[in-house]
């Protein structure tokens, strides 16, 4: 018996496949400019440098001139002759200016690092080819920190015509290795490399059917174009490629998941959830609630372990959910866990389940940060007893001090507040992971769901309960605030309470906070009558005031919370029904149809007013229209997308499954539908991916498997 060492098969792989070796391999590449490459732009290996893609060609044979420049181009490219240079400045501030003409007109670049490497490549009077970010100064052009290349007549004639650029650092500009000089390390590579040692990984009938550049060939057009044809071919199919494995890996882990990982098997539903169904539930489940509770109740049924995610609006009526289900988990003897992201909305979980369960023979207990000394002791000595079935809390219930006697249900509210690792603590509770129902506050566009959290099981509720009159939304500027005043003021009158909500976006802004604490005076002046009370809530309150004036307000002991975001999510108070965000334009979309949810949840017509400055821009214009066009979250979800990028979706950062290289789950979205519908056609028809066409995927998976970053999320 000999232990394999892992190090060893490196090594082997290393011979056989030439894109493993290391760039250090390559002619220019010193020991020192290996590591440099490494540690500024994590490339390693050849492979690694060849997907250091462009971000554009520029075409030598066609440079700018001078006069032509205009502020409406992102790059300059221009072929002028150094008139002058001067060193200006001292210490940071030290630079080097010089200043170019051509027959049109003259640009200026200034550097401030790497001054002596450029002193030396300056010479007056010589012609050099200028590229970079084109700015205007007092009208006048400058491209600052340029690459610089001393001008050539012939090369600038025998050259292919689109030449690639390469996205570089600062630093590894100084050590020569600016945009151009990937090109030639890049064209080294491709020189080397041969079909085998690039294999195409897409089936033949696919390539066809979809009419996708190969393999290799996309790889040489995508740097080094004939056309820019052949450069969009070669970018559609790497895209392509992209996207295409991405659903293979996540579904493929999916299906792994459904066979291997075991599960409490709920044999029935159980007479507390019958009882409660037939003589207490409140309101008829619309028939998204039904279509969910029947997904999961399956799921729980089969002896597999659940991992689902549930989307629904705000409002949509998750908790209803997430009870049943947890009647389920104790009609068969196990206990369940309710954890929510904020004291507050534990507590309000905690005080609704109660209220939901009065008549109904089981025992639900609350934990969180405050719940101290013998109350805590109690609550923990009855959960390891089994005598609570349900435990709702903050992250205080997956703390390894908190022993279920036999945990069954987890559900997760909320989800994007918790972070993989603490998720990951709840599968430990049990021999066996318990169930799995994570609840997305804040709905993301199916396809991106799909993508990020693909390997889940996927449940929507895209219906509200019927009878919801929908919030009308008003966008206002600073300068109405007398009116939006004597608007909140016709709602107290009629019994009505208001919100108002602050930025406090980072809890510690000390700027935020004065804002805050002057809002809360001037709404007190607003309305100075004695039978307006306001209530104030924000991050910096211990937990027990904070829950002291959130409860207030609940009771209508106060009729206007002045409040940060810590009442986002969640809350409930249905006899509210005017919410007024001050500097609206400081919040996300996401955020701000959250906190709009908080009113519209009563019979009465709500209304919504967006504060801001009256001079915003065009992207804060944008959102505040969004929200006032619609109250569908899907819809303000696929918008911010659109401005903002997956990258600032909540919790989709720490899943990997987003960083693609050049597909864009924005602007490749059809085609993100086109790979996953395709890898759903092949596995379908061989999950195990054996049959002959199928062996290049298998084999391409294998050979990147861990590479890439893909964690369970939950
Ligand atoms: P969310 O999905 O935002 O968590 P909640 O579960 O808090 O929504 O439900 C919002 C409100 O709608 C609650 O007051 C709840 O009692 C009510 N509700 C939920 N389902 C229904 C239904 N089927 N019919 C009527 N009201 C419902
Ligand atoms: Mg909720």
């Amino acid at each position: 018996y000999y232990p394999l060492n892992p190090c060893y098969f490196y090594h082997i792989s290393q011979q056989e496949n030439i894109l493993t070796l290391p760039v250090a391999y390559l002619k220019g590449v010193s020991a020192h400019r290996a590591e440099l490459l490494q540690k500024e732009l994590g490339i390693f290996t050849y492979s690694d440098l060849l997907q250091h893609y462009p971000f554009r060609h520029i075409d030598r044979t066609n440079v700018d001139t001078i006069a032509s420049l205009s502020p409406a181009q992102e790059y300059a490219y221009v072929a002028a002759t150094l008139v002058s240079t001067q060193l200006v400045g001292e210490g940071r501030a030290r630079r080097i200016v010089a200043k170019f003409e051509d027959a049109t007109g003259t640009v200026e670049s200034v550097w401030f690092q790497g001054i002596q490497w450029v002193q030396k490549l300056l010479v007056v009077g010589r012609k050099y080819l200028l590229f970079g970010r084109l700015s205007f100064f007092m009208g006048n052009p400058q491209i600052p920190h340029p690459e610089l290349e001393v001008f050539s007549e012939e090369k600038s004639q025998g050259k292919q015509s689109l030449e690639p650029v390469y996205p570089t650092t600062e630093k590894l500009k100084i050590r020569g290795i600016n945009g151009r000089e990937f090109a030639s390390l890049i064209r080294q590579v491709l020189l080397l490399i041969k079909e085998q040692d690039f294999p195409e990984n897409i089936p033949s009938a696919i390539l066809q059917e979809y009419k996708l550049m190969d393999r290799i060939m996309a790889m040489r057009q995508i740097h080094f174009p004939g056309t820019e044809q052949h450069f969009k071919q070669a970018l559609r199919r790497l895209k392509f490629e992209e996207l295409l494995m991405a659903q293979i890996r996540v579904q493929l882990l999916k299906m792994e998941r459904h066979r291997f990982s075991k599960g409490f098997p709920f044999k029935e539903l159980g007479p507390l959830f019958n009882e409660f169904y037939e003589q207490h539930l409140p309101f008829t489940l619309t028939n998204a609630q039904k279509k969910v509770i029947k997904d999961i109740r399956a799921d729980m049924a089969t002896g597999k372990q659940m991992n689902r995610l549930l989307q629904g609006d705000v409002g949509s009526g998750k908790t209803i959910v997430a009870l049943l289900c947890m009647l389920i988990a104790a009609g068969n003897g196990f206990q369940s866990v309710l954890m929510a992201p904020t004291e507050i909305l534990a507590t309000q979980h905690f005080n609704s389940l109660v209220e939901l369960l009065k008549a109904s023979d089981i025992n639900v207990a609350l934990l969180t940060g405050s719940v101290k000394g013998k109350r805590r002791k109690l609550v923990l000595e009855e959960v390891a007893a089994g005598n609570i079935q349900i435990l709702v809390g903050t992250h205080a219930v997956i703390e390894e001090k908190v022993i279920f006697k036999n945990l069954g249900f987890a559900v997760i509210d909320e989800q994007h507040k918790f972070g993989v690792a603490q998720r990951a603590r709840l599968w430990n509770k049990n021999t066996l992971p318990p169930h799995i129902l994570v609840m997305t506050a804040t709905p993301i566009p199916r396809t991106l769901a799909l993508t990020a959290y693909g390997d889940l099981d996927y449940s929507v509720m895209d219906e509200l309960p019927p009878g919801r009159i929908p919030i009308v939304t008003y966008h206002k500027n600073e300068s109405k605030r007398p009116e939006v005043m004597a608007f909140v003021r016709q709602q107290l009158e009629q019994g009505r309470q208001a919100y108002f909500i602050y930025p406090l976006i980072e809890e510690s802004s000390k700027l935020d906070f004065e804002n805050l604490m002057k809002g809360y005076e001037e709404v007190t002046s607003f309305f100075p009558e004695p039978r307006f009370y306001v209530s104030m809530v924000h991050g910096k309150l211990p937990p027990g005031q904070k829950e002291t004036n959130m409860q207030r307000f609940v009771k209508n002991d106060t009729q206007i919370m002045v409040s940060t975001t810590v009442i986002e999510v969640g809350v409930n108070v249905p006899n509210a029904t005017i919410m007024v965000i001050e500097s609206a334009e400081r919040f996300g979309l996401a955020q701000l149809h959250q906190l709009r949810g908080r009113v519209g949840r009563g019979a009465e017509k709500s209304f919504c007013v967006l504060l801001t400055s009256s001079k915003i821009g065009k992207e804060s214009r944008e959102r505040m229209s969004t929200m006032v066009a619609t109250n569908d979250g899907f819809k303000i979800a696929e918008k911010d997308l659109e401005l903002r990028g997956p990258g600032e979706i909540e919790g989709t950062k720490q899943s990997g499954a987003l960083n693609f290289k050049l597909a864009s789950i924005i602007n490749d979205r059809a085609m993100l539908e086109v790979a996953r519908t395709v890898a759903e056609g092949i596995l379908a028809q061989d999950n195990a991916l054996e049959l002959p066409q199928h062996r290049c995927i298998l084999n391409y998976l294998q050979q990147i498997k861990g590479k890439t970053k893909w964690s369970k999320i939950s």
